[in-house]
């Protein structure tokens, strides 16, 4: 699969069945320093409303920028930051980064602006602390839990475990909101919608890229949506690229767009930019 993704992005961390062991090692080492020297950047990528084209909400996701191989996706370093567990320090820092923007983007922008944080598996096998340090800092902040969307994946939630289900109603508890990321990925089992307080879906970006006026996973899209709406969940469409995606999508009802057509996860100045830009928009047009 390396080979397919580019000759550079791969010439480092190229994975070899012998050197595994040694690769990992590097790697986890390297992931260490990069913490220490703050070699870590957090992009944010526009959550649009579909209804009315604004900009309501931003994700955060992980860069690392590397002093000799420049910007590393997380698709190359989070499964390895899981393995390793330094995944929690580097969630935490994302968090902090992230609560500091939302504060600055709801003084500024819109008082309801929403930032939505990654949050692993692991995270939650994790001790008590990390969640106790997330509600410390937006309460030292000043911030209301609202300003913060946490994404778990369905697997979290078909473990069933209570330590996830504790953790998600400490979260509800601050108003701090949920959302299922890349759903319909996973073994969906449904029964889990309706156990725990969902806030949003996030369709995943495979029944988006195909999406046509007679696909069948226009079908899919629709009846996810018709389902998250009767159980009090919003939706949102993750990898929209194209108006075609965009209109069947707004048209299905669903209710907001994250994808390139929209814009590329954008290092804050790029993302203050396009702020500015749109609130321009709203104010004149
Ligand atoms: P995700 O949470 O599903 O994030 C969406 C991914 O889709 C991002 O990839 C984003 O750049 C990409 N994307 C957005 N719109 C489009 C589009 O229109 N077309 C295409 N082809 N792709 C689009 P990214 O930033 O490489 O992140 C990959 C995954 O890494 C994320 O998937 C998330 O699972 C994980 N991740 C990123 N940041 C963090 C983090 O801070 N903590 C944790 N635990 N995981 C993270
Ligand atoms: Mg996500
Ligand atoms: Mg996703
Ligand atoms: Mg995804």
């Amino acid at each position: 699969a390396a080979k397919h993704q580019g000759r550079n992005r791969f010439s480092y961390y190229l994975p070899s069945m012998r050197n595994e062991a040694k690769r990992r090692m590097r790697l986890s080492n390297d992931l260490r320093i990069a913490l220490e020297e703050q070699q870590f950047k957090v992009y944010y990528q526009p959550i649009v409303d579909l209804a009315d084209g604004s900009i309501r909400k931003a994700e955060a996701l992980i860069r690392w920028q590397h002093p000799e191989r420049g910007l590393i996706n997380p698709g190359e370093f989070i499964a390895i930051a899981e393995e390793t567990g330094r995944i929690v320090e580097m969630g935490d820092w994302v968090f902090q980064q992230a609560a500091l923007q939302v504060k600055r983007w709801r003084k500024c922008y819109r008082p309801d602006f929403q930032v939505s944080v990654n949050k692993s598996p692991v995270q939650f096998q994790n001790d008590e602390t990390f969640y106790k340090g997330w509600i410390e800092q937006l309460r030292r902040l000043g911030l209301n839990g609202n300003s913060v969307v946490i994404e778990i994946t369905e697997g979290l939630l078909l473990d069933n475990k209570p330590i996830v289900n504790d953790k998600l109603l400490l979260f509800r508890d601050v108003g701090i909101q949920v959302a299922i990321d890349d759903f319909g990925t996973g073994y969906s089992s449904l029964a889990y919608l309706k156990m725990y307080d969902i806030d949003y879906l996030k369709i995943d970006r495979s029944f988006i890229r195909n999406l046509r006026p007679d696909s069948s996973d226009l079908v899919v899209c629709e009846a996810i949506i018709a389902m998250a709406h009767k159980l009090g969940m919003k939706v949102i469409a993750e990898g929209v690229e194209t108006v075609e995606q965009r209109e069947l999508l707004r048209v299905a009802g669903c209710d907001c767009g994250q994808g390139y057509l929209f814009a590329k996860p954008l290092p804050v100045q790029a993302f203050d930019a396009l702020l500015h830009q749109a609130k321009q928009v709203m104010a004149f047009g």
